[in-house]
């Protein structure tokens, strides 16, 4: 396997928070990588930096050995690089297939035009994806209508219509029942297995990202803490003390 996402000595700070200090790692071709760590440990600002929501103060952020730490983020997502968020970013009074078509965000058109412009194999794109989260049922439904679950899974089938080669995920199962939550990960292995897409997943339910991940990454306190599989992060004292033990 080699390196999709190169994270060297990556520093940002907010006024005098430094939410992120020299942070480097590596997500590998292919794989589901996890990020842990505790409340204001600095995951969000990191993947924030890689999309290029924010610029970084210092370090360099390589995406398929292309330094894309100057990028926009339509430049990044251009590239097949996409993530998705803790809260949902739905049209709630669209109906399931129009949140999907409107989800191809990077093609400089308005939204108008993004809905009225897209040709047959995207709407058989979109009934396909939305069959494959198991809403296919419901994509005539408002997506306001949907439970917050569900919602999530037609958040998750909108980033799959723009073809990712990686999806950062920000806490997917956060706000699902336990029984969605099952499906969820199903799907998402099947994702990463199937469709070829890297996962690199921020994720607080334990079993979740002990189950799926290759490899983790630990934060504390804006810095790296430690690194390793499933089974060496969960024993390993440093991670017991500042976050599993909390
Ligand atoms: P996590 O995702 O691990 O909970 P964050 O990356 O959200 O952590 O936050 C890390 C630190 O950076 C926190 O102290 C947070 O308050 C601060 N922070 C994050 N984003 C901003 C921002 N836009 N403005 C000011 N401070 C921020």
């Amino acid at each position: 396997m080699s390196a999709i996402i190169e994270v060297s000595h990556v520093s940002k700070s907010f006024g005098g928070v430094k939410a992120n200090e020299d942070i480097s790692l590596t997500v590998e071709k292919g794989s589901i990588t996890g990020l842990i760590g505790p409340n204001g440990s600095g995951k969000t600002t990191l993947f924030n930096s890689i999309v290029g929501y924010h610029p970084i103060d210092s370090g360099s952020i390589r995406f398929e050995g292309r330094e894309i730490s100057k990028l926009l983020v339509p430049e990044i997502a251009r590239l097949g690089l996409l993530r998705t968020f803790q809260q949902t970013r739905i049209y709630g009074k669209m109906n399931c297939v129009e949140n999907m078509l409107i989800s191809i965000p990077h093609r400089k058109m308005t939204l108008l035009e993004a809905f009225r412009r897209n040709t047959p194999e995207e709407r058989e794109r979109a009934e396909h994806l939305l069959h494959f989260v198991g809403l296919y049922e419901k994509r005539w439904l408002q997506a306001g209508s949907l439970s917050f679950g569900q919602q999530k899974l037609l958040e998750f089938a909108m980033a799959l219509m723009n073809e990712p080669t990686v999806l950062l995920l920000d806490e997917p199962t956060a706000g699902i029942n336990p029984t969605l939550i099952n499906g969820l990960i199903d799907r998402l292995k099947h994702a990463n297995r199937e469709f070829g897409i890297t996962l690199f997943i921020i994720e607080h339910n334990m079993r979740v990202i002990m189950n799926m991940a290759d490899r983790i990454y630990c934060l504390a306190h804006g810095r790296l803490l430690a690194e390793g599989t499933p089974e060496e992060i969960q024993n390993d004292q440093r991670v017991i003390d500042a976050y599993l033990g909390a």
